[in-house]
């Protein structure tokens, strides 16, 4: 029996390379194969979380991660490594509590949002009003809350593509300057979460011009949940918070490094994560993982055994979550957009992808049907849906013209620990790791080594008969 199953093995092994007779499809699995056995990518999300550790945008923390990302990129054999340095107003945590005062005093979990403004030192107290759904937030009337704190403790929805955390956005983005419309003197929202714990999730906020800004944190899904259930008690609920964050004026960098293409060096295949990450983790699934898989995907693909006729540059971008690396990013290099192949960027942790969306109309080209065919064993799909949204960082450089691809990683997990203390090593399961660098290597490999084009051309027109 034994003979027989390795048998069927050597005759299975003996006619993949028949049938994928196209060399493109020959080099692209064998980059494949070779990414699903490579240390690199964890090794690089394992020295960044471990030695450089949290990084919030304008801490000190990013200086280390820029020289960090400098000689990681070196070390690996990139060349033209440099560092592109950028304004930002960088926010800092200061020391934060929140405390149930009324109708019996226990302490609550919280983290101020990102952008918050602090507290007076005293901080602030009042009656909280306890909203099940940010929609009755938004219907609440003017005035109704003034003096008081809102809390918002409606749930996210846990799916695979993350549709969740998009539905639930506004909540943490815009509802302190929703509830400061109301005249609230605070805003607590129900962390964007997936699981139930007693850690807190961060995340920016953004404050509307025209509303006053009022200091707003994130519960822990647990804190939302007694009050949730305090409130339906009709007992008269009081809180105190206490928020001492600062600004200052601040530098941030994105760092890039190429692996440069022997026929169209000008020709470039970008891709990248971000190297900045909330403060309470270590930013090993956001986006340290992002950040190992561009560079080792990008390594191997350029180290094929035929060097890249394109340009293969990967971007540690350097501000994701407090927004700055986008606009600067985007000014920086809407110049180079006609010498843009294809651009992508990796942050939605370290879990499998489960499907490609390429450029609008691109799918049916010869070098991407051969991706699709090289993807299959990895489970992965090339979709019909064009990309339309591929990374914060590259958003300006799309809008633009620089053809997107997006890579759709299975998001189920990924907000359980997104944004709070618990984004550290031990959530990156390596086989998953490596199926994202197997998937992004691929396609690294056929944009890098053939001429695909992802721009729409204008069709010829047809001759009358
Ligand atoms: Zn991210
Ligand atoms: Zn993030």
């Amino acid at each position: 029996m034994r003979v027989i199953l390795t048998l069927a093995a050597v005759a299975a092994l003996a006619c993949t390379p028949a049938l994928a007779a196209d060399p493109l499809r020959v080099g692209a699995d064998a980059i494949r194969d070779q990414a699903l056995t490579d240390p690199t990518a964890y090794a690089v999300v394992e020295s960044l979380s471990t030695e450089v550790g949290p990084r919030l945008a304008g801490s000190e923390a990013t200086a280390r991660a820029r020289d960090w990302g400098i000689a990681k990129l070196k070390a690996l054999g990139f060349s033209n490594v440099h560092v592109e340095p950028f304004p930002i107003i960088a926010w800092a945590r200061g020391p934060e509590s929140a405390t149930l005062t009324a109708p019996y005093p226990a302490s609550l979990a919280i983290l101020g949002l990102g952008g918050s403004v602090p507290t007076p030192p005293e901080g602030v107290e009042g009656e909280a009003v306890v909203f099940r759904a940010y929609a009755d937030l938004l219907a609440a009337p003017p005035g109704s809350l003034a003096g008081k704190i809102a809390v918002v403790t409606q749930g996210m929805a846990r799916t695979q593509e993350g549709s969740g955390y998009g539905a639930a956005n506004p909540l943490r983005r815009s509802g302190a300057s929703e509830a400061a419309r109301r005249g609230a003197v605070a805003y607590l929202v129900r962390s964007l979460a997936t699981g139930v714990s007693r850690e807190p999730h961060t995340g920016a906020l953004n404050y509307a011009p025209d509303a006053p800004k009022i200091p707003a944190a994130a519960l822990s899904v647990i804190d939302a949940q007694q009050l949730e259930r305090l409130a339906a008690t009709g007992a008269p609920i009081r809180i105190r918070l206490q928020l001492a964050s600062s600004t200052h004026p601040a530098t941030s960098w994105t760092i890039v490094g190429d692996i440069p293409g022997t026929d169209h060096p000008e020709q470039v295949i970008l891709v990248g994560g971000h190297l900045d990450s909330w403060d309470p983790g270590t930013g090993a699934i956001d986006d340290g993982a992002g950040i190992a898989i561009a560079v080792a995907a990008a390594r191997l693909a350029g180290a094929a055994p035929h060097p890249p006729n394109r340009t293969l540059r990967v971007a540690m971008f350097g501000a994701e979550e407090m927004d700055f690396t986008n606009a600067a990013f985007t000014k920086d290099h809407v110049a180079d957009v006609g010498d843009i192949v294809a651009i992508g960027e990796s942050d939605e942790g370290a879990d499998d992808v489960w499907s490609v969306q390429l450029p609008a109309g691109t799918a049916g080209l010869p070098p991407m049907r051969a991706l699709a065919a090289s993807l299959a064993p990895l489970k992965v799909f090339v979709s019909p849906e064009p990309a339309r949204f591929g990374g914060s960082d590259i958003a300006g450089l799309a809008a633009a013209g620089a053809p997107l691809i997006d890579f759709r990683q299975d998001a189920s997990r990924y907000f359980d620990w997104h944004h709070s203390s618990e984004d550290t090593l031990d959530k990156i399961d390596p086989a998953q790791l490596n199926q994202n660098v197997a998937a992004w290597a691929t396609f690294l490999y056929i944009a890098s080594h053939s001429d695909v084009s992802f721009r729409p051309t204008t069709t010829p027109p047809t001759a009358k008969p």
